[in-house]
């Protein structure tokens, strides 16, 4: 008789094994020494992690007797590809990552001619049950921890040096909260995580503050923490509608904070930065695509140190709802420009592999159990078409 392993019976440990990016620099060297090593070790431990390697035998400036045992410890693998997509080329690519507990997030790669953004998750799941959005109609598991986060875009990083992406070896330059999750709603892991991708190589990635934007549905107290903390990153609001009457159906969270409240919010940190926020509407047909509320949000926001990211709806399976056709966005670009408010449309970057905004539901899971892992390589796919006739926005992807 065969005995199946009992893996998936396993009792489910939703707080992932410790990982040195979770812990401050004087953390991690304490947690050296509490191994026995040098406090130093943490340092070389962490120049290896932020430069992308992971194999104990590539880490020939420390001894190769306590390689293994110090990577174990502090370097433990928190996500496991289980599968990557590829469109545009091989230019956008998807991974799917399975967790120690078998939760799946997905991250999003999308390299440009300028720059290399990735799209990230700060949640397995979401909580905001916004109805257009693929992720929020799983609800949320659980919250990532900084390490799982942060691990999206050290991979990604990776993934850029190698050369893995056509173009040759480049690097990530952008990371984009825009993945699965409510990223203020996992706040003190989120702020690690921006710690991590702001402090300069060897100890982190060394980004650009407005290289990286944090999008919310618009937690206020969150927001304002996030004022206070003196961080430059861009902000993204997801707004959605100008009125509360319909954003209270497309963002449930408006219930408990309205536009004016989160623009105000907005508006705080756009004084402390000095830098405009990001707007982002979802162009929905004929539910919050006409030109009266096009004249409603430039009218909430000529005074306003905003601009608009205008995403036309990716539409997800299931849902009644679909983009707006191409002469109401154009319209819609037209009155918002008309009344001084700068206006982009967002690219459709990996919308055909599902991985374009919105569109990330980790699909792979069957019964509770992820699929057994891939890792295949990418297989090209035909070009991904960008709207680019009604201009892209040059910061984000
Ligand atoms: N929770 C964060 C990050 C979510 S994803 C937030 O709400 O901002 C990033 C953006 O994609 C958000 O603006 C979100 O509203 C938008 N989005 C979600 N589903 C979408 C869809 N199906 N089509 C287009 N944009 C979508």
């Amino acid at each position: 008789m065969t005995v199946l392993p009992l893996v998936f019976d396993a009792p489910r440990r939703t707080t992932p094994p410790r990982h040195l990016a979770d812990l401050t620099r004087a953390e991690a060297r304490t947690a050296a020494v509490e191994l026995g090593q040098p406090a130093f070790r943490a340092d070389q431990l962490a120049r290896h992690y932020y430069a992308g390697v992971t194999d104990p035998a590539q880490m020939t400036d420390l001894p190769a007797a306590v390689r293994a045992d110090l990577t174990a410890a502090l370097l433990p693998g928190l996500l496991t590809p289980v599968r990557h997509q590829s469109a545009d080329g091989g230019r956008t690519r998807k991974t799917l990552w399975r967790l120690h507990d078998g939760a799946l997030v997905e991250s999003v790669l999308m390299r440009y001619p300028e720059r290399a953004t990735v799209c990230i998750s700060s949640q397995a799941g979401c909580g905001m049950a916004c109805p257009f959005c693929a992720t929020g109609q799983s609800g949320l598991t659980r919250n990532l921890s900084a390490a799982e986060i942060i691990g999206q875009a050290v991979a990604a990083a990776a993934a850029m040096a190698s050369g893995d992406i056509p173009g040759g070896p480049g690097r990530l330059s952008n990371v984009v909260f825009m993945g699965m999750g409510e990223p203020l709603a996992n706040y003190p892991r989120v702020r690690k995580t921006l710690d991590a991708l702001l402090t300069p190589a060897p100890h982190g990635l060394g980004l650009a503050q407005r290289s990286v934007t944090v999008s919310t549905v618009g937690l206020v107290p969150a927001i304002r923490r996030l004022t206070e903390e003196g961080l430059n990153v861009t902000l993204a609001v997801s707004l959605h509608a100008p009125d509360d009457e319909l954003r209270d159906t497309l963002v449930p969270i408006n219930t408990r904070w309205k536009v004016a409240e989160v623009l105000g919010a907005a508006d705080d940190y756009a004084r402390r930065t000095g830098r405009r926020y990001s707007v982002e509407y979802a162009l929905i047909r004929d539910v919050n695509d006409q030109p009266f509320r096009a004249d409603l949000l430039g009218k909430l926001l000529s005074s306003r140190l905003a601009h608009v990211n205008l995403i036309p709806l990716n539409p997800t399976p299931g849902s009644p709802w679909d983009a707006s056709p191409l002469p109401a966005q154009r319209e819609f670009v037209a009155r918002l420009r008309a009344a001084g408010v700068p206006t982009t449309v967002r690219d459709t970057r990996g919308s055909d592999i599902d991985g374009a905004c919105g569109q990330l539901a980790a699909a792979d899971q069957v019964d509770g159990v992820p699929s057994v892992a891939l890792a295949t390589p990418s297989v090209p796919q035909p070009p991904v078409e960008e709207s680019v006739s009604l201009g892209t926005d040059p910061d984000e992807a």
